[in-house]
């Protein structure tokens, strides 16, 4: 049976997940971590709830890709390379250009490379990978699948700072948004749990894990989302401020005595969020379980600015029909949904406490009565990136 293969490759890492296409059944998946570091660990698991590790120095993703691809061979969960006819690489960045998932060329490799002044850490590393697997499996079909191509379809009047347009114009300087594709799979698979065709829904998508962004979406197309030029813009969220008044930078840069930005946009990526306001984690579970009034503040500030953005979305989208939660926070955490959406109450937003109280399982969480639904959809961007392979291999 033909196979696709969905790879996520970070700066250190390259997640994987392997399906039989068309059926769309997953026979395997793993993580490569701590690539170029000493003690990479390398995971697969597969079959019946098998699994094979392996921690070894992996320098590069040369390496890993060549591991992985032997190792399927080696525990018979391929026969030969040739099974899988193709690979779906997640692409962090696709700028203006890529505006839905693309077959890669060597040409469009090369814009996924020039593309890295807007992901300097993803897409550098995405293009070495796309070119390993074309060096590996000559044969297999490799595509693109792009984080932003689901905002592309934000209007100006949404992707435009209020700053001298030339900066558009000369230096591309706008709003292109992240996680478009789990946005894309929720608000679809939101519709048909609906049971009515995407196009008559306005609905607003909230994917809450270590990074969070909010859209809004309108009949299927996206028109607004949270995070801005990079993901460091919106709501809060584990590391990252989120939205700020740009002013505070220069005055802090004073009494830090910093004198490089690169390391102010530092703390505001990596020492803010949840963990600068708590002082004690990024992670939502250490905050919940513990007893700071800091922590308390961290996750009061966390649900007022989704509240903020789907509130200012209903306004965007002129109404809304139904509210998605996805990812790690938005499928598992049971009271910060609730904190989120009481208050919400004003629109016709209710949540149904005995509904709710679910992990990571798709349902809908309002009351039957809400005139606005509440829905739990567990993002699967694999999938995704599998199907949209699929699409390309059969056009
Ligand atoms: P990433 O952006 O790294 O993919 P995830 O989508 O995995 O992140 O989300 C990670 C976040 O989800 C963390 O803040 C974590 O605490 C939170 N989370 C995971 N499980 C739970 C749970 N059971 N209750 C509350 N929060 C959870």
């Amino acid at each position: 049976m033909e196979k696709t293969i969905a790879i996520n490759a970070g700066s250190s890492s390259l997640k994987w997940q392997l399906y039989n296409m068309p059926s769309e059944e997953v026979i395997a998946k793993g993580i490569v971590e701590r690539i170029g570091l000493p003690d990479s660990i390398f995971t697969i698991k597969y079959g019946d709830g098998e699994k094979y590790e392996v921690v070894q120095d992996i320098p590069d993703h040369d390496l890993a890709i060549n591991m992985l691809l032997e190792q399927l061979k080696a525990l018979h969960i391929i026969a030969s390379f040739d099974e899988i006819t193709g690979a779906g690489h997640r692409i962090v960045a696709g700028g203006e250009h890529f505006k839905e998932s693309a077959v890669l060329n060597d040409e469009q490799i090369k814009l996924v490379e020039e593309l890295a002044e807007f992901a300097p850490l993803h897409n550098p590393a995405e293009a070495k990978v796309i070119r390993v697997f074309q060096k590996l499996l000559p044969k297999t079909l490799n595509v693109g699948v792009f984080d932003t191509s689901f905002h592309t379809t934000m209007p100006e009047v949404n992707f435009l700072y209020s700053i001298p347009t030339e900066y558009y114009e000369k230096f591309q300087a706008r709003k292109y948004g992240a996680h478009g594709t789990s946005h894309r799979y929720v608000a679809h698979r939101a519709a048909e749990m609906l049971g009515k065709p995407i196009e008559e829904l306005k609905l607003i998508t909230c994917h809450l894990g270590n990074g969070a962004s909010i859209s809004a979406v309108d009949g299927g197309v996206c028109v607004d989302t949270s995070m801005g030029f990079t993901p460091l813009a919106g709501v809060t969220m584990g590391t990252r401020s989120g939205d700020i008044d740009p002013s505070l930078l220069a005055y802090l840069m004073e009494k830090l005595g910093l004198t490089d930005i690169k390391d102010m946009i530092d703390i505001l990526n990596k020492k803010s969020g949840l963990l600068g306001l708590s002082g004690i984690s990024s992670d939502m579970r250490d905050l919940e379980h513990s007893d700071d009034p800091k922590a308390k503040v961290a996750l009061d500030i966390f649900a007022d600015r989704v509240r903020k953005y789907i509130g200012s979305y209903v306004t965007v989208l002129n109404g809304v029909d139904a509210i998605i939660f996805t990812a790690g926070i938005g499928e598992n955490d049971v009271a910060m949904r609730k904190n989120i959406i009481d208050g919400m109450s004003w629109f016709g937003c209710q949540i149904d406490d005995e509904k709710n109280n679910v992990r990571g399982q798709e349902r809908i969480i309002s009351t039957d009565d809400s005139s606005v639904k509440v829905l739990l959809i567990p993002t699967d961007e694999e999938l995704m990136i599998a199907r949209d392979v699929e699409a390309l291999k059969t056009k």
